[in-house]
């Protein structure tokens, strides 16, 4: 519980509308449903909520916790569990009063947002000066400044518009201490154009691979790169989601393709990477696409034989990429080289974006990313056997491991029937690297599916470990303890870095640093023997 010091002193910093300690309303944060494993899907609850609008009032709110030995993190869009408070005692801030797009520097193709932009904001203003904004596969509601300086940010356009860290120029970060500072070209007094210099570079502390998920204090501006929009200065489109019916840009190629087997698959993409073209590309399974769209039919599919085999057996090895060029001649020069490649590897592609009603929903689904709340529909919610970034070779490895384990799950009754094949996948700036991970769907009032969460989970780290692949849960909390040793006493270093910004009892440091105990075997007497017969071979 809050003190009514501690509170008072939080209402005269930000007003009293913009603070709260009423257990219901600090339930609305506790209840983290989304890629929680834990069968219960709440997370603690907040001891406060604080709502700053500026960022002299993040500092002064920050002061206000390190005095009373509170903890604090930060949520913007919240669109996962790994915003939500990791322990008792944290006040949770809840940026969305910070919701402005500073500028948009068109010339030097850059724009500085406060951290409730959301990415459909930005990419609707980007567009209109020619410019686009990466959007992370989460979708268009999430918040780019989040991605860019706190965790992950793979989308299906990094092909073009790369991972959100790589994206990130100047910073204005709140330490743990309530000091501010400033990365990159704003900490010499310049413009924010730079994230590396002139002024200090601390990219790799930033961010990383995975991003401190709060546990570094609270970045309140950002600049974030621009890219080329070669479109129109606005999508113009009727209806919303599945039902959006855009104008198609006459710049712009949607293409399915189909290989026969994983080899000519994986070729042709590493030649597509080399053809330097495209401006979304993934691979996901068609299944993916039918469930999101009908759900109830797809169940009904599931149920057949030769459909099914069609979907998951014939047309399996699929690739999307959808090409824009900033000319006539340069859209037809790459559909031109996605059709030679395609055929020089016995594939075809289906160009859709003339295919009546499903052409137009694509410019708002891709480009915006408004696809990817489908995913809910099949069973309510999925988790993910945690992504990694890799080789397009070592990813497509990732990708039947997974659907070997889950094909297991689902004749065991332990997870939704998607058909058993469920990466997702994206290349990074023409495929110099990519990633992969895998789906699992579940519905959330089956028992037997929730129980399941954790095995999912131990035994996708414990078979990475066993094909030599870098244990994609290591940024997981549950598994630093057991990892970190492994791996080169990584999360020694984290807890060390946490330390050195004073974030440790400050920022809430659970998603970044902070070691469990936790059974990586799930109580499953097998995994347990594999557990410890790798951990004996690593060490
Ligand atoms: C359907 C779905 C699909 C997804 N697909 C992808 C995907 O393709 N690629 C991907 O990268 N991720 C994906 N995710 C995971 C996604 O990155 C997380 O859900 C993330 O939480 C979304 O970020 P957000 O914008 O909602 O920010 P939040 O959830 O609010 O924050 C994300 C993290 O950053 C921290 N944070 C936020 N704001 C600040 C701030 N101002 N200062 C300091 N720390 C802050 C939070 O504490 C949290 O740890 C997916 C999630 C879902 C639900």
């Amino acid at each position: 519980m809050i003190s009514d010091e501690a509170l008072g002193a939080f209402q005269v910093i930000v007003g009293e509308e913009n603070v709260s300690r009423e257990p219901a309303v600090l339930d609305t944060y506790a209840w983290q449903p989304t890629i929680n494993d834990d069968p219960a899907k709440w997370v603690y609850r907040p001891v406060a909520v604080v709502l700053p609008g500026s960022t002299a009032e993040v500092q002064e709110v920050v002061k206000v916790c390190n005095k009373h030995g509170l903890k604090f993190k930060a949520t913007t869009t919240g669109w996962g569990v790994y915003s939500g408070p990791t322990s008792d005692n944290v006040v949770q801030f809840d940026m969305r009063r910070m919701n402005k797009i500073i500028e948009i520097d068109e010339k030097n193709m850059y724009a500085v947002v406060e951290p409730y932009v959301t990415g459909a904001q930005l990419q609707a203003e980007a567009m209109k000066l020619g410019l686009n904004t990466h959007i992370i596969g989460a979708g268009p509601v999430c918040s780019p400044l989040a991605s860019a300086t706190s965790g992950w940010g793979v989308g299906w356009d990094c092909i073009y518009m790369s991972y959100s860290a790589r994206n990130v120029l100047g910073v204005e970060w709140v330490l743990p201490d309530g000091e501010l500072l400033y990365l990159g070209t704003p900490g010499s007094g310049s413009e924010w154009f730079c994230g590396d210099g002139p002024g200090p570079s601390l990219r790799g502390i930033l961010r990383g691979t995975s991003g401190a998920l709060g546990g570094h204090g609270v970045f309140t501006r950002c600049a974030i790169k621009l890219f080329n929009w070669p479109g129109p200065s606005e999508l113009h489109t009727e209806g919303l989601l599945l039902d959006a019916q855009s104008e198609i840009p006459e710049n712009i190629r949607f293409h399915m393709c189909f290989f026969p087997d994983r080899d000519k698959l994986a070729d042709a993409v590493y030649e597509i990477g080399d053809a330097e073209i495209g401006y979304l590309a993934t691979r996901v399974s068609p299944n993916v696409f039918l469930y999101g769209a009908t759900p109830r039919l797809f169940r009904k599919l599931t149920r057949t034989s030769a459909l099914r085999s069609l979907l998951s057996e014939t047309l399996k090895w699929m690739f999307v990429i959808v090409l824009m060029g900033s000319s006539r001649e340069e859209i037809e020069y790459q559909d031109a080289v996605v059709k030679k490649i395609v055929g020089d590897y016995k594939g075809f592609s289906l160009e859709m974006t003339e295919v009546p009603v499903i052409g137009p929903i694509l410019p708002m689904n891709f480009l915006r990313v408004s696809a990817i709340p489908a995913i809910f529909r099949l069973g309510g919610l999925f988790t993910t056997a945690l992504g990694r970034n890799e080789t397009w070779d070592t990813q497509l490895d990732w990708a039947e491991v997974g659907e070997e384990l889950r094909k297991r799950r689902i004749e065991q009754g332990e997870v939704l029937d998607d058909m058993g094949d469920n990466p997702f996948m994206a290349l990074y700036e023409n495929n110099t690297w990519s990633h992969c991970e895998n789906i699992y769907q579940y519905d959330t009032r089956n028992e037997k599916h929730l129980e399941k969460l954790h095995t999912i989970f131990a035994e996708s780290t414990i078979r990475a470990m066993e094909i030599c692949q870098e244990p994609l849960s290591s940024f997981d909390w549950r598994v630093r303890k057991i990892l970190g040793p492994l791996l080169y006493d990584y999360n020694y270093w984290q807890k060390q870095i946490a330390q050195s910004f004073g974030a440790e009892g400050a920022a809430d440091t659970g998603m970044y640093c902070d070691e469990v105990d936790y059974d990586l075997s799930a109580g499953d007497p097998q995994l347990k023997e594999k557990l410890e017969k790798i951990i004996a071979e690593k060490k």
